[in-house]
């Protein structure tokens, strides 16, 4: 979504800026002589930077929705219109969020949510050495893998299917530690975190190698199970060993693994 906003939004001049809450209406007039320079998600959160260093933060928690439609022009929708950017050609509009603030240059240090959450995975500064190093920290690495990865202050962006198909691909079991694993298995796991989250951008979702996806498509099985080589794959026979897949929950959520290619032992996780 940031990357249609941006598309729309970026560098263009503004014809209207309109938000549903008054005490941020009072502010919209301030906003309108500016441009927008940077539109990004952080985990869930969407943060519009506009060229005097003010940042427009909205979470859509479960309901918030962004709709693109022509200049002066509105989806038909029931929802309650929340926040509209307009510029001479397209309407950008918030609809139902309610977690919509204008936050002072720097203001995201001491935000309650932006000021805990981790760096996103697609940050420049998020490398497969950032991670490693991560990982290893005295903050994290007694923490085990299936709740780290799921841990937005560890790392804010990977979804829940990401994170059983990143175990996969490091062929780790969920229940080990980053203190416990050598620098081969931790520079696996670091590489393939990067990878398949750039992967899924990419294609809308896919975590599965193309061939794979393609395959399985052409096989005449229905999306969802194409895109993934473990999740919701249970009792289906795992893509590397044949094992069949196993369903767990882990930190309150559905994971899937291989019992095979990701055991719990001590060793460095080799595929057997
Ligand atoms: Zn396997």
């Amino acid at each position: 979504m940031a990357d249609h906003l941006a598309d729309v939004l970026l560098q263009r001049p503004l014809s209207t800026v309109w938000f549903r809450f008054p005490h941020l209406q009072a502010q919209a007039p301030s906003l309108l002589p500016l441009r927008i320079r940077d539109i990004r998600s952080w985990g869930k959160a969407l943060l519009i930077e506009f060229d005097d260093g003010r940042t427009l933060y909205s979470h859509n928690q479960l309901y918030g929705r962004w709709f693109i439609r022509k200049a002066g022009t509105r989806p038909a929708t029931n929802r309650d219109l929340r926040v509209a950017l307009e510029t001479p050609t397209h309407a950008a509009l918030l609809y139902s969020a309610s977690e919509i603030e204008l936050l002072d240059p720097g203001a995201w240090r001491v935000h309650p949510f932006l000021g805990r959450l981790g760096p996103d995975v697609f940050a420049p500064g998020t490398t497969p050495a950032f991670l490693r190093r991560r990982l290893r920290s005295p903050r994290f690495r007694k923490r085990t893998l299936g709740g780290l990865l799921m841990d937005q202050q560890f790392l804010a962006g990977l979804g829940n299917y990401l994170r059983s198909e990143i175990l996969f691909a490091a062929r780790l079991h969920p229940d080990r530690r980053a203190g416990d694993l050598d620098d081969d298995a931790l520079a696996l796991l670091a590489r393939q975190i990067r990878a398949l989250a750039r992967r899924a951008y990419l294609t809308a979702g896919e975590t599965a190698p193309k061939a794979w996806v393609r395959a399985r498509q052409a096989a005449g099985l229905p999306r969802r199970a194409c895109r993934h080589l473990v999740f919701e794959r249970d009792e289906e026979p795992c893509p590397a060993c044949g094992t069949e897949i196993r369903r767990m929950d882990c930190s309150g959520r559905r994971l899937y693994f291989c019992p095979r290619c990701q055991p719990t032992g001590t060793d460095t996780g080799e595929t057997p």
